[in-house]
């Protein structure tokens, strides 16, 4: 079924009957050749470009609940390339040039959409760092803009500038930046794996790792034994549960991680808009919501709920900044899994385990990562070489302390 103005106007006027499922259910064969275990956004995009870039035929893509029921549905939807470090620039750069082309290349409206993100500067060292950082992402071809204060008044009038705690001096734009609607992004991928060959498997969840003699031969999972040649592991914040399967101990560790929206308003929120002086990021969903979030919970979970105090403390962050938000009611808000590293960047690598694969640690920012992720463990599972723009995301970073601290906060992942 190809998705096209024309077919909206038919299915319109003969009752919506021609629409079909976008995936099929298969049950789980006895062997493939490779096995995506996790069907969020990373491992289904790792499913659609193994098939569509390289060529693969035989693969399955397993997953414990329902497409969609882990991050790639719970996050608050902001893409950027706005990274300074040189092994993170080029990598979220060519993941913003696959969004750029998503959804021609899916046939699948996921609402990308390039409202821009603006990060908000309180002093002059912030405004030297974030000089620094624009300087990186014109170099990438990321694009980037300094803003006055005058041209944000105009922007965002409803935004505090003369706090006096916080004052605003400036701010960084990357106009290329901002959302696209998460679950879309999953049944895109999805949708496209399945037209390719790729089956998904649903309630399938991975109990354990059958190796010999130092090499994968499959996983054990709640529907039997399932046989693979190469395995690749995608299941972002329960990473650690999943690898300590295999016996490796990462380093990860899981925290819980909030997003909230308002009841919806009037258009208000010209893009993305970050606080320069606390953790607290806002856009403005399709519907009108204020859609934002802050920090992750201090202690480590793998429950999908947050707490109380954070909730109090993003909301300060949203008051600092935007006094007005304190009128909108909050609507819903609910809690995530996010899996952070020591140094706040991802991993996406072979491990001791021949034929088994690993890509997660992508801490608060994975959705945006989502297509070139996809494509760049796509790549290492099939050709078992990384991609040029992630060489710099292996484990042995940490043995060798290549790290890519690109806050420089060093091993705190509250702090990345
Ligand atoms: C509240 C919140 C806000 C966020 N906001 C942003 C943002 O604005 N921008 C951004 O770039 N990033 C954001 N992130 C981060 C981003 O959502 C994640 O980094 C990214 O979605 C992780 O990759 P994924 O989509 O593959 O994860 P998931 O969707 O979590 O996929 C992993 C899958 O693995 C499955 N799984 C786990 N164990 C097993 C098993 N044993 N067997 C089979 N399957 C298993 C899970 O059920 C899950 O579906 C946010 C995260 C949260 C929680």
């Amino acid at each position: 079924m190809k998705f096209s103005g024309f077919k909206v106007v038919k299915e319109a006027l003969t009752g919506h009957k021609g629409w079909q499922p976008l995936w099929r259910d298969p049950a789980p064969k006895p062997a493939y050749d490779i096995i995506v275990i996790g069907g969020g956004g990373h491992g289904l995009a790792t499913a659609y470009y193994l098939a569509k870039e390289f060529g693969a035929r035989n693969v399955a893509l397993l997953e414990k609940g329902w497409i969609g029921s882990g991050n790639v549905g719970r996050n608050t939807t902001i893409i950027r390339s706005n990274y300074l470090l040189p092994g993170n620039q080029p990598f979220y750069e060519f993941s913003m040039k696959l969004w750029e082309n998503l959804e021609q290349d899916t046939n699948f409206n996921s609402m990308v959409s390039q409202r821009g993100i603006v990060n908000l500067i309180h002093s002059d060292a912030q405004r030297d760092a974030y000089r620094r950082r624009g300087n990186a992402m014109m170099l990438s071809g990321a694009g980037a803009r300094m803003l006055s204060v005058p041209e944000l008044r105009d922007m965002m009038p409803f935004v505090n500038f003369d706090n006096a705690r916080f004052p605003i001096k400036g701010g960084l734009m990357q106009a290329r930046a901002g959302t696209a609607r998460h679950d879309g992004v999953a049944w895109g991928y999805a949708r496209g794996a399945d037209m390719r060959g790729v089956d998904i498997i649903q309630n399938c969840e991975v109990t354990g790792f059958r190796v010999e003699n130092g090499k994968v031969l499959g996983v054990d999972t709640s529907r039997g034994f399932i046989g693979a040649a190469k395995v690749g592991v995608s299941v972002a914040g329960n990473s650690g549960r999943v690898m300590q399967m295999a016996g490796m101990r990462l380093p990860i560790e899981s925290h819980a991680l909030q997003a909230f929206v308002s009841e919806g308003l009037k258009l208000t929120i010209p893009g993305v808009i970050t606080f320069g002086a606390g953790h607290f990021y806002v856009s403005q969903s399709d519907k009108g919501g204020l859609v934002f979030g802050g920090d992750i919970e201090g202690y480590n979970s793998y429950a999908q709920r947050g707490n109380l105090p954070v909730v109090e403390d993003v909301l300060e962050g949203g008051m600092a900044l935007m006094p007005m938000i304190g009128r909108a009611r909050l609507l819903r808000s609910w809690g995530g899994l996010v899996d952070m590293s020591m140094d706040g960047s991802p991993i996406i690598d072979r491990t001791g385990i021949e034929g088994l694969y690993f890509n997660g640690a992508w801490n608060y920012g994975g959705f945006k990562a989502t297509p070139a992720a996809g494509f760049a463990f796509a790549h290492l599972l099939a050709t078992d070489r990384p991609h040029d723009t992630a060489t710099g995301f292996g484990f042995d970073r940490f043995n060798r302390g290549y790290v890519i601290d690109e806050k420089g906060v060093g091993a705190q992942p509250n702090l990345h």
